[in-house]
């Protein structure tokens, strides 16, 4: 079966259609700026180069009937039939506490997602769009694979916050989490490469990407994770500023006359190293900068890693132990100064970095030396892979 993979966002749309039998994405591709002039269609049929379209995408449905289009393409299309698309598996960013695992899209699931939107405000409404959008154009079953559901497991005194409890009887205010597909990816994937049963492992794993969130997965189940009601609590991010004294949040929309939403945009958009650096939110021209001398940029750096290694050491904690610290993500999985610096505090849980195995990139690989009590390992994440698995074992 083939199973078309489809994360929306507000204004854009990525697709994905992988081929169950090997489990390769045959194509793949970015529709970018729905509903906003210069809309255009960026496709990939494997690994050869892509084809960017610029044409006019007013909204959602357009957007899903230009990617069926581009893989039905009798030059770079990877179909001929539409009637091969299987399934499709839709990325869902918020499943509130309804969705502890990936369901069939029914009326009552959409319905379910919408109760979610004051969760997830930018992101579960176009979920939602991409949902009924595909409803129109395929006549086939669809699954909805939630970010926040690996975390469900995590026990009360882990996701509640210490306010007033009737908030969060009346408005489910707790911790959910996100980056969940990755997450349970990745330390699958971990447990396999140090060749034990993930019933017996107790891991930290760091999905440092634009948005970065660490999660504490003992025996296969997520027991904490550094992101909250929204992605903006835990570490510092690209442009996310992450934990603080939420007191500073009323201090300064006070002190800058900040509505609700501007101060949302400033943590959202202008924080994070971006905010300390004033260079920018990725860690290529970071570490461009600091190189040359650039010391806020230097300072972002030494911040972030910092960060990330604090909330190691909390999870170890929080499981009396760990075996092993995954990174994935574009930072996690690309960044070997970075990857080193957090491990430079670690030496206490008897973690050692083999410099050689940390500058190898593109591969699952156990980076620390082969004495080290603590082993660090890179995965690259695969969430497309992860929810066609999850789409195929539902449909089928
Ligand atoms: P998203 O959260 O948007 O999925 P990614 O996981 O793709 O983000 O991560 C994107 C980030 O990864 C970039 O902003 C950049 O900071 C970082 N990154 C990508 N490649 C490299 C690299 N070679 N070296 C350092 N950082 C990298």
């Amino acid at each position: 079966m083939k199973i078309l993979v489809l994360n929306c966002g507000s204004s854009s749309l990525k697709y994905q259609l992988v081929d169950m039998q090997t489990e390769i994405a045959l194509a793949k591709g970015l529709v970018e700026r729905i509903g906003i002039e210069n809309s255009r269609i960026v496709h990939q049929k494997g690994e050869s180069e892509k084809i960017t379209t610029t044409t006019d995408i007013p909204n959602h449905q357009v957007a899903v009937q230009l990617a069926i289009d581009a893989l039905l393409h009798a030059d770079y299309g990877v179909i001929s039939d539409i009637k091969e698309i299987g399934a499709v598996g839709h990325r869902v960013v918020h499943g509130g506490e309804n969705f502890a695992q990936a369901v069939i899209v029914d009326e009552e699931v959409k319905k379910a997602i919408a109760e979610c939107s004051s969760l997830a405000p930018l992101h579960n409404p176009a979920n939602l769009v991409g949902i009924e959008a595909c409803e129109k154009i395929l006549n086939v079953k669809q699954v909805v694979v939630f970010d926040t559901a690996f975390h469900q497991t995590m026990p009360e005194k882990a996701f509640m916050y210490a306010l007033p409890y009737g908030l969060y009887d009346k408005y489910k205010i707790r911790r959910y989490g996100f980056h969940g597909t990755s997450h349970k990816f990745v330390s699958a994937q971990a447990a396999a490469l140090l060749g034990k049963p993930i019933s017996e492992l107790k891991l930290i794993s760091c999905h440092l990407g634009n948005g970065a969130s660490v999660c504490a997965i003992n025996a296969g189940k997520c027991v904490d994770t550094s992101m909250g009601l929204t992605p903006l609590e835990g570490l510092i991010m690209g442009t996310r500023s992450g934990d603080m004294d939420p007191a500073a949040v009323t201090f300064v929309m006070e002190k800058e006359k900040l509505s609700p939403s501007s101060m949302d945009d400033l943590m959202n958009k202008t924080s994070g190293v971006l905010g300390i650096s004033g260079v920018s939110s990725d860690f290529r021209d970071l570490e461009e900068a600091a190189n040359d001398g650039n010391e806020r940029a230097k300072l972002a750096l030494d911040m972030y890693a910092y960060r990330v290694a604090k909330y190691i050491g909390a999870y170890t904690a929080a499981m009396n132990g760990v075996d092993a610290i995954i990174f994935t993500a574009g930072v996690g999985e690309n960044d070997a100064g970075t990857r080193k610096a957090i491990c430079s505090y670690l030496g206490y849980l008897g973690v050692s970095i083999d410099d050689d195995k940390n500058k190898k990139r593109g591969i699952e690989i156990i980076i620390s030396n082969d004495d080290a009590k603590t082993k660090v390992c890179v995965i690259p994440t695969n969430e497309e892979l992860t929810i066609s698995r999850e789409t195929l074992e539902l449909v089928k």
